[in-house]
């Protein structure tokens, strides 16, 4: 008997390097990358199988049957299933959390696959009277239910009213429930006879355009490019035209965004452009609506997807083309949790080894694509001039050291605001500290308010009067006194969003602002209430944070101000002045996007620093061009590769004794090895050493072989090498964000 038993080796989704073996029962058919329920320690958890085995090491007392299989069929296609493997393998990172993250939630929680029938909400006769007869006047809710139905069928259990509604509905019979069987059709069979493009949208290429298409065009097989286009020369429209031809093929397209909620307009484009099912996920999709895109695309009943980061997970019956856009935004790098991915980079990978294009787009490419191309990695596609109207900007810097401040803006800059709204346009002014003030102090001894949690101050908020801490998100009351001294005379300094706003509606009692940030976007259907305000024109004065920055299209903003740059300028993170160069850009090209003249202007202590004094006269690629220079010469990213082990505890010996560990072990294994060249940095402090009570330590590696790196931490094995500890640790391949 003991012969025939067979094993399957399992991932689970747990932060450990390897798998896990289970008796098969003989009954059971479990696939490959199809799902299994186990028993782990006290619990079931839902499991992927991984591979079958005729042996195990595992002693035969402590081995358990697998208790049901979920699925008769795998869940990942070959190709996702090899990108997510060497994704694993790249980030150093547990093979199993990796296959779990990029599974919707219903299916990590052992959900069937198989789409359910769909059942509908109908319209009965009764309920076509009851619309008529007036006699639903006092249940608005529920007329409006009815008159939705009239205009298509809602879903049962996932649409905008409530199952109270509904219940009602029913009760009266004004509504009955209708089963649609599952189909599965699809895209091109639903476009049926009708164009891909709606030729009457489609606008007639620039000369620099139709070049850039028809390079593409000309292309088979796999190529990255690099769509490297001013703000509003046309990229969009370069992707749109691309993403016809391709679709024409019978191929799907993926399109990966930094954030949907702030740039609905590209959405909408897509969507008013063509006739094809288009699927959007995003952050305010309930499970059951991912799980159905997940479907769609795998089934290729949709014909585009558009998604933030871990879209790239979609699966695609027959993927034809990868578009990023932003590609330089930071939101594309998994910035917490466990597997740190960089979805642009993962999808270069993907993309290859689909043989398939893929197209990154930015008005200010990160240093690593410019790098990429200079080292023929990437293609190179150039549109300097605007496609539509827009005509040219002027640039000032301002210097706050000789001017009257007051509330951080200079006399210079509110004399411009004026001058600007007399004429009735928009004026846009960005900061990016959310809040009253940054600092609370106490006038008589100097004290400041700080969270304990993270030594870091409190962030004063006037609107909701509290004290918040920007960093583990703890809320204070206001202090009446000084915590050391316990004098009543409390200060702040420095300035925020809020104080800004407070400011200038004192200075333009006649103009209306609005404030975007965090805080005034939290309510549902705020930031959309703002844009609205914005577009009309009813809103005159912008205050944002970086979320003001991205895509939108104001029309009539004709003077955009960075308020204060100084902090970016002397950071210690190297790549803040890339940051800053990029936000600069991005944010100068919300000006004069329309017929309009527009002025940027920029607030600073320090005018003559050679970044911007780069920036402002010859532009963003010299800038970028010099700090590629200076990283060679530094030896940074590009010119090396990076990995950073992050380690946090409560005791801050604990995180760094941990990391110790790590770190003798590279020591020996580079002397070992005879690798001079494998630095190791550390371990020390991280520059936010302290964060919700928890001091946090790093050791940084870095090596001018990607490669190399990448040997030493594959021979790596945590669990064999420190003992354990109290202290958590990740490790953040190819860090963006050193803090
Ligand atoms: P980007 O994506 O580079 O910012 P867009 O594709 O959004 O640029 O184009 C900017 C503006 O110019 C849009 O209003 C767009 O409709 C217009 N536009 C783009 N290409 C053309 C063209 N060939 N002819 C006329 N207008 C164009
Ligand atoms: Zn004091
Ligand atoms: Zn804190």
């Amino acid at each position: 008997m003991i012969l025939l038993m067979k094993f399957v080796r399992v991932a689970l989704a747990v932060p450990l390097m390897r798998f896990f073996d289970y008796i098969l029962p003989e009954q059971m058919q479990p696939v490959i990358g199809g799902r299994v329920l186990v028993p782990f320690g006290r619990q079931k958890r839902v499991a992927i199988v991984v591979e079958f085995a005729q042996e195990t090491d595992i002693p035969k007392e402590q081995l358990k049957p697998v208790l049901n299989v979920l699925d008769d069929a795998g869940l990942f296609n070959d190709d996702m299933w090899n990108l997510l493997k060497w994704g694993a393998g790249y980030y150093q990172f547990s093979l199993g959390d990796v296959l779990f993250s990029a599974l919707p939630v219903k299916l990590r929680n052992g959900e069937s696959v198989v789409e359910k029938n769909k059942i509908l909400w109908k319209l009965t006769a009764l309920g076509e009277q009851a619309m008529v007869s007036g006699e639903l006047k006092r249940a608005k809710k529920q007329l409006e239910a009815l008159t939705e139905l009239t205009k298509n069928p809602l879903e049962k259990g996932n649409n905008e009213f409530s199952a109270a509604i509904w219940s009602q509905l029913k009760e009266k019979r004004f509504v009955e429930e209708v089963t649609q069987p599952l189909q599965i059709i699809p895209w091109q069979i639903r476009l049926g006879g009708k164009e891909i493009m709606r030729a009457e949208q489609r606008l007639t290429l620039n000369k620099q355009q139709a070049l850039a298409l028809s390079r593409l065009l000309f292309h088979q097989g796999f190529a990255a490019w690099l769509l490297d286009g001013v703000t509003g020369s046309g990229k969009t429209e370069i992707y749109l035209q691309y993403i016809e031809e391709i679709l024409k093929q019978d191929k799907q397209v993926l399109v990966l965004v930094p954030e949907i909620s702030l740039t609905p307009q590209t959405v909408q484009r897509f969507q008013a452009r063509f006739n094809v099912d288009i699927d959007v996920i995003h952050s305010n999709m309930n499970d059951s609506q991912r799980l159905l895109v997940w479907q769609r695309a795998r089934t290729g009943q949709s014909a585009i997807v558009i998604g933030t980061r871990s879209a790239l997970f979609t699966q695609f019956k027959r993927l034809g083309l990868i578009v990023i856009d932003e590609e330089h935004d930071n939101s594309f790098k998994q910035q917490d949790g466990g597997w740190r991915y960089h979805a642009r980079d993962l999808a270069i990978v993907y993309a290859k080894q689909l043989d398939i294009p893929i197209v990154l787009g930015s008005a200010t490419p990160s240093l690593e694509s410019l790098n990429n191309v200079k080292n023929r990695k990437f293609k190179h596609i150039v549109l300097s001039h605007r496609a539509g109207a827009g005509s040219g900007l002027k640039h000032e810097v301002i210097d706050l050291k000789r001017q009257r401040i007051q509330h951080g803006l200079s006399d210079t800059l509110l004399r411009k605001m004026a001058s600007h709204l007399e004429k009735g346009n928009q004026v846009m002014l960005f900061l990016n500290r959310r809040g009253f003030a940054p600092v609370m102090l106490c006038h008589e001894c100097g004290w400041i308010a700080t969270c304990t949690q993270c030594d870091k101050p409190y962030t004063y908020h006037q609107h909701q009067r509290v004290m918040k801490c920007h960093h583990c998100e703890i809320q204070k009351p206001v202090p009446m006194q000084c915590g050391a001294c316990g004098s009543t005379h409390l200060v702040t300094t420095g300035i925020g969003t809020e104080q800004l706003e407070f400011v200038l509606q004192q200075q333009f009692p006649q103009y209306e602002v609005t404030r975007l940030d965090r805080d005034s976007t939290v309510r549902k259907g705020a930031l959309e209430n703002h844009l609205s305000a914005i577009k009309q024109g009813k809103s005159r004065i912008l205050i944002g944070t970086q979320i003001l920055a991205k895509g939108h299209h104001f029309p009539d903003v004709t003077l955009v101000a960075l308020v204060n740059v100084d902090s970016a300028l002397f950071s210690l993170d190297f790549r803040a002045e890339e940051r800053l160069a990029q936000l600069y850009v991005q944010v100068s090209g919300r000006a004069g996007r329309a017929e309009k003249q527009g002025e940027v202007v920029l607030q600073t202590h320090y005018p003559d620093h050679p970044l911007l004094q780069q920036l402002l006269h010859d532009g963003y690629h010299a800038f970028a061009n010099s700090a590629l220079q200076l990283r060679r010469q530094m030896g940074l990213p590009p010119f090396s590769a990076q990995a950073l082990f992050r380690a946090q505890s409560k005791s801050s010996e604990e995180a760094e004794q941990l990391l110790q560990q790590i770190a003798s072990y590279f020591y020996d294994w580079k002397n070992r090895q005879n690798m001079p060249d494998l630095q190791l940095l550390g371990p020390m402090p991280a520059p936010f050493s302290k964060k919700a009570g928890r001091f946090r330590w790093q050791l940084l590696l870095q090596h001018p072989s990607k490669s190399v790196l990448q040997h030493a931490l594959g021979q790596f094995n945590f669990e064999n090498e420190v003992k354990s500890s109290q202290a958590r640790w990740i490790l953040d391949v190819d860090p963006q964000d050193l803090s």
